[in-house]
């Protein structure tokens, strides 16, 4: 007989409307793994208490939402590569006495990505240059894209990340300004919405995006999990384009998780399978 769980969790302010938690207990119980996940609400000024905490009682690792994927960096003892590249942490992992930093949300739409195409020697295109669309650009960079164009409204974001990208990986990065709706141009394999137009309660809006531009072989991929079928993908798909939703990307970060913390790799159905019946809820 055993008592003792494994514990993981979440640190965020606001965590109430975050529904990981019930993801993450979904695949627990559905693998038998006799293992937590604590969803807290922790206050900017309580962060270093919490790790301190989480490290004092053998937590094998937490996510970090809003507001501590950066300020987490100076509790932890390192950094995986790609976390470094991206400045940013949503996953710790313990590593013997160690807290290491992951960035799952880049990896998380990689293999979403992977499903339909190979991102290899692509031409891609984010809109936006926030925290999602760095952690998507360094990601589709690292695993060999050939050009990130970074559409940013703002160009000092935009242009900073299209650098990043052209010193620290083998991918050549560019800035596009975003005004007006982007004509997406001929040759771009792959254009990904990393703003947050379309997420609930806003599921109608459209980023600003030329759609007679949308057309095949271009696939489309939204990072808004809720709802899944943002105004962005329909519209990509009424076009016979291949499209994905954002609640792919939201399973596969967890589940990267997951297997950081557990060696389990779970079963990505029942993970989002109950996240699309709490979303159906609302
Ligand atoms: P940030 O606030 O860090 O970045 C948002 C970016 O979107 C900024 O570049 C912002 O530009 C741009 N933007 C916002 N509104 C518009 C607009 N109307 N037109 C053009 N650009 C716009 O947010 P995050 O990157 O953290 O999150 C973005 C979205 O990604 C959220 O909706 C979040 O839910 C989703 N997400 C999904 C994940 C998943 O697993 N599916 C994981 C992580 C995030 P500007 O600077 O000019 O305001």
């Amino acid at each position: 007989m055993h008592f003792l769980s494994t514990i993981t969790g979440s640190f965020a302010q606001p965590a109430d409307e975050n529904p990981t938690v019930a993801m993450m207990e979904a695949a627990y119980a559905h693998h038998g793994l006799n293992a937590r996940y604590l969803n807290c609400e922790v206050a900017p000024g309580d962060l270093a208490d919490a790790v301190a905490g989480a490290r004092a009682m053998g937590w094998v690792g937490f996510n970090c939402s809003i507001p501590h994927k950066l300020a987490v960096i100076p509790h932890l003892d390192r950094l995986a590569p790609s976390a470094q590249i991206i400045g940013a942490v949503n996953c710790v992992v313990r590593d013997g006495h160690d807290l290491v930093g992951h960035n799952t949300d880049g990896q998380g739409f990689l293999e979403s990505v992977r499903t339909v195409i190979d991102p290899a020697g692509a031409r891609v295109a984010v809109l936006g240059a926030g925290g999602a669309a760095r952690a998507i650009a360094v990601e589709l960079a690292l695993a060999g894209a050939a050009e990130v164009v970074v559409v940013s409204r703002r160009p000092e974001p935009g242009r900073e990340l299209a650098e990043l990208i052209s010193a620290r990986t083998s991918a050549t990065g560019r800035q596009a300004p975003w005004q007006g709706a982007w004509a997406v141009p001929s040759g771009l394999d792959l254009l990904v919405n990393a703003t947050q137009v379309g997420l609930y309660p806003g599921g109608a809006d459209l980023p600003a995006v030329d759609l007679d531009t949308l057309r095949p072989p271009l696939v489309v991929a939204d990072v808004i999990p809720n709802p899944p079928t943002t105004a962005l993908v329909a519209a990509a798909r009424s076009r016979g384009l291949t499209a994905l939703d954002g609640l792919g990307m939201l399973v596969n970060q967890g589940a990267v998780a997951v297997q950081l913390w557990t060696g389990v790799d779970p079963d990505r159905t029942v993970m989002r399978d109950r996240l699309a019946a709490i979303f159906a809820d609302r």
